[in-house]
């Protein structure tokens, strides 16, 4: 079974009905992109910054961050990269911002709504990214998304860190920015959205915790925990329509991007890119190139 998928190293991730899905690999920290590499990824689709913050008592500072961000451009020599930024707080690492216990952490303090709430921190991040957007291709992801409010308020924050760049005399490019489609909300709203952003990432891990309400992390849940949910499908494929009206490009992020039972009915419903763990890049790709977009199989 290895060798089968070793074959398909240099291949073209592509259907047989010749639609090319751009396939790219998730990782946490710059020393992932080696087995990413390994494993042909064409790019990096999910960048979890807030992996940089595992196990430390602080975040990583501005220069830190960006020097991250700088060798991962080093390594993906000129592929793209798509930076998420900081999704701290629910079950990762929200000690380090020394926040209030809740009752519901996963409906709480966390995402999006920490950068906002400490537009420093936040602020922070972009200056290590727009200063580390001349060395790659780079493109910027926002996580739990559920308004064009908050979109509009990123702008703003990006367009203040841009000026003070341009200010300081410090080249940046400009990069697509994107958003995380984890929240029924920001399926529902996706025709609004798609028009402030340049691409949609569904997070099918989150969006299937709060679509059918369910804790990601509570075992004793297996039994109704449902990754195939029809609710869910009904979500993406709304995402994507909204998203090609719009002109954004539409991937998936979470777990279901790696699941082969279901890669021939996620590309027919128009999804442009997978984002998978390196190790599952070379079945992924077997399964697209097993893969028709086209409803009606030609004879
Ligand atoms: C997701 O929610 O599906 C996702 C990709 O983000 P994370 O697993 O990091 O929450
Ligand atoms: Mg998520």
């Amino acid at each position: 079974n290895r060798s089968q998928y070793r074959a398909m190293i240099g291949q073209e991730s592509v259907t047989t009905d010749g639609k090319p899905i751009r396939l790219y690999a998730n990782i946490g920290t710059p020393s992932d992109i080696a087995s990413a590499l390994e494993n042909d990824a064409e790019g990096v689709g999910l960048f979890r910054t807030e992996f940089l913050c595992l196990g430390r008592r602080t975040i990583p500072d501005e220069e830190e961050q960006f020097k991250s961000y700088k060798e991962a451009c080093r390594l993906m020599g000129g592929r793209p990269i798509i930076i998420r930024t900081l999704d701290l707080g629910s079950d990762k690492q929200s000690e380090l911002l020394n926040l209030p216990q809740e009752k519901n952490p996963a409906l709480g303090f966390r995402g999006i709504r920490i950068g906002l709430t400490h537009p420093e921190l936040f602020s922070c991040q972009l200056r290590a990214i727009y200063r580390a957007s001349v060395c790659g291709n780079l493109s910027i992801l926002f996580p739990m998304i559920t308004s064009v409010r908050e979109i509009l308020q990123i702008k703003k924050l990006i367009r203040s860190v841009q000026d003070e760049l341009t200010k300081r005399q410090i080249p940046w490019r400009s990069c697509p920015i994107g958003i995380m489609i984890e929240t029924p909300a920001s399926a529902l709203l996706s025709d609004e959205l798609a028009g402030e952003v340049d691409f949609f990432s569904i997070g099918t891990n989150d969006l299937t915790q709060y679509t059918l309400a369910m804790d990601r992390q509570n075992g004793s849940l297996d039994s109704f925990y449902d990754p195939y949910s029809e609710a869910v499908m009904k979500e993406i494929e709304i995402t994507v329509r909204n998203g090609h009206r719009y002109g954004c490009q539409v991937g998936i992020c979470g777990e279901l991007a790696a699941d082969t039972a279901v890669t021939d009915r996620l590309l027919k419903m128009g999804v442009d890119s997978l984002s998978v763990s390196p190790h599952m890049i070379l079945p992924v790709r077997k399964a697209i190139r097993e893969s028709c977009t086209d409803p009606v199989p030609a004879f």
